[in-house]
C-alpha cells in the first residue's frame, strides 16, 4: 500500500483550521469540502484516461477523457458524507456507493450496518472517503469489500491518519497484491489515545461536521 501525505501550504492551512476546537460546524464543513477537493487532485493523479481528438476553432488537438467504466466513490457513513461534495466536484460523473460502519467505543471494533455497492466492480477504480484513518479497522473492511468485488484500484482519501491505522491497512493490502491500494491524507499524526482517537487529531469528525447526536 502506498501512503501519500499531501505537502501543500493550502492543505496545511485548512487542516490547521479544522483542528482548531473553536472552528464551528458550518466552517468545519466548508473547510472539509475544500480540503477534500485538494486531496482529490492528488488522489486522482493515476486515474485512467483514454486518448481523444477534439476540433478547436483553429484545428485538431490531441487530448484525453476519463476512461469508462466510471469510477466509484464510496463515502463511509456518517462522517464520509461530509467529503462527498468536495470529491464529486472533481468527478461529477462518478457513481456513488455507500457503506455504514459503527465503532463500538469499548472494543473499538467497527461493524457494518449498511452497504450499497455494485456487486461487480471489475475494471473500476474506487475512491473511499473516510475522514479519520485511526485504528484502520473500518478502512480495512471497506477496502476488502471493494477488492473482493473486483475493483481495479482503491484509493482512500482521509483528512488525517494515525501510524497505527496506516500500518494495519498496509499489512492487510501488501504491495504484491494485484490491486493497487493507496491512502492520500493531509496529515500523519502522532498516534492514537486509549479511546482510539487520533492525537492531536481534530476530535470526532462526525460530531464536528454534523453535531453530537
Ligand atoms: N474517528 C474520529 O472521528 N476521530 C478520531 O480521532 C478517530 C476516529
Amino acid at each position: 500500500m502506498q501512503t501519500l501525505v499531501v505537502d501543500h501550504p493550502l492543505v496545511a492551512h485548512k487542516l490547521t483550521a479544522l483542528r482548531d476546537l473553536r472552528t464551528e460546524s458550518p466552517t468545519f464543513r466548508l473547510l472539509s469540502d475544500e480540503l477534500v477537493t485538494l486531496l482529490a487532485y492528488e488522489a486522482t493523479r493515476h486515474i485512467r484516461v483514454e486518448q481523444v481528438q477534439v476540433h478547436t476553432p483553429i484545428g485538431r488537438a490531441d487530448g484525453v477523457k476519463l476512461a469508462r467504466p466510471v469510477p466509484l466513490v464510496v463515502p463511509v457513513l456518517r462522517a464520509g458524507i461530509g467529503m462527498l461534495d468536495g470529491m464529486a466536484r472533481l468527478l461529477p460523473k462518478a457513481d456513488v456507493g455507500f457503506v455504514g460502519l459503527a465503532r463500538d467505543e469499548e472494543t473499538l471494533v467497527a461493524s457494518t450496518y449498511a452497504a450499497r455497492l455494485p456487486a461487480d466492480l471489475t475494471g473500476r477504480e474506487a475512491f473511499v472517503l473516510d475522514p479519520m484513518l485511526a485504528t484502520g479497522g473500518t478502512l480495512e473492511t471497506v477496502i476488502g469489500m471493494l477488492v473482493s468485488r473486483g475493483a481495479a484500484a482503491v484509493t482512500a482519501i482521509c483528512l488525517l491518519a494515525a501510524p497505527e491505522g496506516v500500518a494495519r491497512v498496509a499489512g492487510a493490502f501488501p504491495d504484491d497484491l494485484p490491486v493497487p491500494v493507496r491512502v492520500v491524507t493531509a496529515g500523519l499524526d502522532q498516534g492514537l489515545n486509549d479511546r482510539g482517537y487520533i492525537v492531536p487529531g481534530l476530535g470526532d469528525a462526525g460530531d464536528r461536521l454534523f453535531g453530537q447526536i
